[in-house]
């Protein structure tokens, strides 16, 4: 229990080793020996309190300090609780920046601090491993000199921290990275890097796709536009001109028609959460009904179609979807295979699958195509995808549509043989049995 020092206490004390001394004195009649005895005894003990004390702070390894009674005892005390405060402080401000270490160890973004002339003062993890720095071997060292991007050395002595700047990673210039300089306290900066690949990337999408969609329209709207001022300004043209200028102004509305229509097809299933499990599709059913407009397709073509179809075996899913995926592969081979050919359609199972296969013995296509037929607009021959209408969006919807239904398009094809397109569904997503 904490007794608080009390100077009544501490005279009283000394006033009666002075009384005993007294009535020490008194009974062997040696005052004066008597009263240098009691001062000097009371020098010899507080003489080795001292050395106590000495040998307590600097060599004992004991956190608690020795017994003592009296004022040495509040002494002992005083220096024990304030070490004991101390330590509390010092235990609180250790956790504290061990949680701020491991919050900005945690940080998404590679963190560097940096004093006013850019030396590092502490980085995080993903800076070692982003900005390619070494710790603690880079402390102390000027930013510039580590990472020597002249567009990076540039912001830096610009000292206008307001817009970031983009760059590629130090450590791999297939990554780009965001920088930002925050500037905070006494002059000391906060550099932070974010990886901003896949955002630039989708940024690169973005803007191929918007370049491609005013292309693919501008095309008709030349001709269309053309056609009109043509008639304009010479109405007695020939009539078989004019038959041929309607025939192609429809043409190219109807291209127009068909690409917005993909286009809005494929942002519906691009943005589609309905769920797949929901509601069963006939499968066969739907196949009927396209190899119906198939064969009207096939009309000027006479290609040998052969569907090979299993009418037990239906699927759980997105049936406009799946239409859509099933008619635009089944529609490309006929388009894209001179007259003449053979076109397989199958719909069966495969172990505990399903599978869909289109073969068709065509020209096929060349291997550098095949990784990038399913990206927007990708054509392999523009000139001959526009004469039958193509839009290069079929595959990609296909891919989207595949992609919902947790599965993929798989793609075979040799040149002067013909290709397969074919895609499998798991047995979770098969409603037959
Ligand atoms: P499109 O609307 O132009 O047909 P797709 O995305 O459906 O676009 O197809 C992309 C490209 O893939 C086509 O332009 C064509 O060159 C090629 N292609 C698709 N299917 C076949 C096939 N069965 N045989 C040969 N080439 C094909």
């Amino acid at each position: 229990m904490y007794n608080p020092f009390s100077w009544v206490k501490s005279i009283t004390r000394i006033a009666s080793w002075y009384g005993l001394a007294l009535l020490a004195g008194w009974y062997f009649d040696a005052w004066l020996w008597s009263f240098a005895l009691a001062s000097t005894s009371l020098v010899i003990i507080n003489y080795f309190h001292l050395i106590k004390l000495n040998n307590w702070l600097w060599h004992s390894k004991k956190f608690t300090p020795p017994d003592a009674a009296g004022i040495w005892g509040y002494i002992y005390d005083g220096i024990y609780y304030m070490q004991r405060r101390n330590r509390l402080k010092r235990k609180k401000l250790g956790n504290l920046i061990r949680r701020f270490r491991e919050g900005s160890e945690s940080l998404p973004d590679a963190a560097v601090v940096l004093d006013a002339d850019w030396h590092i003062e502490w980085c995080n993890r993903l800076a070692r491993i982003e900005l390619g720095l070494n710790w603690p071997e880079d402390a102390e060292r000027r930013i510039d000199n580590l990472i020597r991007h002249p567009d990076f050395v540039k912001f830096l002595r610009n000292g206008n921290y307001d817009n970031p700047i983009e760059i590629e990673s130090p450590t791999n210039i297939n990554r780009v990275l965001e920088f930002r300089m925050m500037p905070y306290g006494e002059k000391h900066y906060l550099l932070i890097a974010r990886d901003i690949t896949q955002i630039s990337h989708v940024e690169q999408i973005r803007k191929d796709f918007v370049a491609n969609v005013s292309h693919e329209l501008r095309t008709p709207l030349t001709v269309l536009s053309g056609y009109l001022e043509m008639l304009k300004e010479s109405p007695d043209m020939p009539e078989s001109f004019i038959e041929k200028a309607f025939e192609e102004m429809g043409t190219q509305s109807v291209r127009m028609q068909s690409l917005v229509e993909q286009l809005l097809a494929l942002s519906r299933i691009e943005a589609s959460t309905e769920r797949v499990y929901e509601k069963i599709v006939n499968v066969p059913q739907v196949l009927r009904t396209i190899e119906i407009e198939a064969q009207s397709l096939n009309k000027d073509k006479h290609h040998d179609i052969q569907f090979e179809i299993k009418d037990d075996l239906v699927i759980y899913g997105v049936e406009t979807e799946l239409r859509s995926a099933f008619s635009n592969l089944i529609f490309n081979a006929i388009n894209y295979t001179p007259n003449g050919g053979v076109i397989r359609i199958c719909w069966c199972r495969d172990g505990d699958k399903a599978r869909f296969k289109v073969v068709d013995n065509g020209d096929g296509i060349a291997e550098e195509h095949l990784s990038r037929l399913t990206e927007r607009f990708y054509r392999v021959d523009k000139a001959r995808s526009r004469k039958t209408g193509g839009t290069g969006l079929g595959l990609s919807i296909v891919k989207h549509v595949l992609s919902h239904h947790n599965s993929r398009l798989e793609i075979k094809s040799e040149v002067g043989e013909g290709s397969e397109f074919s895609f499998s569904f798991s047995k979770q997503i098969i409603a037959s049995v």
